[in-house]
């Protein structure tokens, strides 16, 4: 009996399983043409940044008014289990701030103050400028020689796909306030982490060191590494004002699309919600949540998946580094943190409005059929699906669960990204729904399989 049932079961699966396999493909594939075809990710960020505008997390105001667009979008998009999820954060806020030359050659500069950036004295501070041309110079520098100065790093930043020319410079602008502090310095400043050449600074979080700490725009670093190559003193003005708030309740916008079968195997996607204040923050990063809230909603259209889509807009990323959700655990998804066993995989865009050019899956996964399903959907929108894991996957998704990284083209992000440049008009709808398209197949298959990633991956990162 043995012999013959498992005989049986044998053939029973030769059968179903190229069927369902088959079934994935092709929903997968329609998925895809369905989301090429979607406007939802482009009307929400049109809608997100016109109507809420710039979400610095320190206003009070505008994020209530951020959440509630948060709800009533999801809500109006057919989420079940809308919700504003409370947490308590440290928050930094921009005040007035101006820079100048005030010797030889007096002349104003622009400057914007770093996250996190201490106040100057409110007379502000004058002093001569020390200038490295790059930040390993400065690290170069005896604690001590910098005493009374103005540090200035004044390396610029290489255009690349991967997004690698701003990682390699990031600690330039997160860490050299403290290095210069260390060194003796009265104030610090950074020739901006941008691949433009206008005038207008980019912002960026910068652990506190005591010290002032500002972006220049790239000209005007050129130009003080040029007034400093002439061999008189340069002295510069700088005043800023600032203030901190310890603990202040900003919100998580979560809304699930709840699954028939196993309900309780959850997949987490999501953008966040606050941005810097100088633009609209339509890049970075209305654009993610738009991207991976169309998504869910075009995976799962006309048919409940089996697991459960879960999308949360992140109510505080720009202010904790590259920590995150890390560094404040009450900032994830508190039924995320409850039930993180249950997680099947979780994934963030954050990185634009460009199409993916890379999908990097969780260990051990390409060759199942969910994923193979998703690569052969993907790869005619140009999506190379690497052998290798990715090693991160966004600052808001937790530690401890498996992720996914779909890394879009950073070619020109980083011209406008942080500054008064992330605006509306810097994303092509076209290339919107490519992202939506990988994304949407991705959660599709996934949604609708029994494929685990947890079992998989590697039990260390
Ligand atoms: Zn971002």
């Amino acid at each position: 009996v043995g012999g013959l049932a498992r005989c049986l079961v044998a053939v029973v699966l030769a059968v179903a399983l190229p069927a369902h396999a088959a079934d994935l493909a092709q929903g997968a594939r329609e998925v895809r043409d369905r989301a090429l075809a979607d406007t939802t990710a482009w009307r929400l960020v049109e809608s997100l940044t016109t109507q809420v505008g710039p979400r610095p997390v320190w206003s009070s105001p505008v994020m209530a008014r951020a959440r509630d667009w948060g709800v009533a979008a999801l809500t109006r998009l057919g989420f079940e289990n809308v919700h504003a999820e409370p947490f308590v954060t440290k928050v930094w806020a921009r005040g007035a701030e101006s820079a100048e030359v005030v010797a030889p050659a007096p002349q104003k500069l622009q400057i914007l103050g770093l996250g996190a950036s201490a106040p100057t004295p409110p007379g502000g501070i004058t002093a001569p400028i020390a200038v490295f041309p790059t930040y390993q110079a400065l690290l170069d520098a005896p604690v001590g020689s910098l005493s009374g100065k103005i540090a200035v790093v004044v390396q610029a930043m290489p255009r690349t796909q991967d997004a690698s020319g701003y990682g390699a410079l990031v600690p330039a602008r997160a860490q050299g306030a403290v290095e210069a502090a260390r060194r003796g310095a009265v104030a610090y400043l950074v020739r901006s982490l941008s691949t433009a050449d206008t005038r207008l600074p980019h912002a960026g979080y910068s652990t506190p060191a005591g010290i002032p700490a500002a972006a220049l725009s790239p000209p005007d670093a050129e130009q003080l590494a040029r007034l400093a190559a002439g061999g008189q003193p340069v002295v510069v003005h700088l005043a800023m004002a600032s203030s901190v708030e310890e603990a202040v309740q900003r919100w998580n916008v979560v809304g699930e699309i709840r699954g028939a079968e196993r309900p309780d195997e959850v997949i987490v996607v999501g953008g966040h919600l606050d941005s810097w204040d100088m633009g609209t923050g339509a890049i970075d990063d209305g654009a993610g949540l738009a991207i991976t809230t169309a998504a869910a909603r075009l995976a799962t259209q006309g048919q409940r998946p089996k697991r459960t889509l879960r999308v949360v807009l992140w109510g505080a990323e720009e202010q904790e580094g590259s920590g995150g959700a890390f560094a404040h655990p009450a900032q994830r998804s508190a039924d995320q943190k409850a039930a993180a066993g249950k997680v099947v995989v979780t994934g963030e865009a954050d990185i634009g409005a460009a199409p993916v050019w890379r999908a990097a899956l969780p260990a051990g996964s390409s060759d199942t059929e969910a994923m193979r399903a998703f690569r052969d959907a993907v790869v005619p929108l140009k999506v190379v699906v690497p052998a290798t894991p990715p090693q991160s996957g966004g600052a808001d998704i937790s530690a401890g669960t498996p992720f996914v990284q779909f890394a879009q083209d950073a070619t020109h992000y980083f011209d406008w990204h942080h500054s008064a440049d992330d605006t509306l008009d810097k994303i092509r709808p076209d290339e919107l729904a490519q992202a939506v398209a990988v994304w949407a197949a991705f959660l599709y298959v996934t949604a609708n399989s029994d494929v685990e990633f947890r079992e998989k991956a590697a039990p260390a990162r």
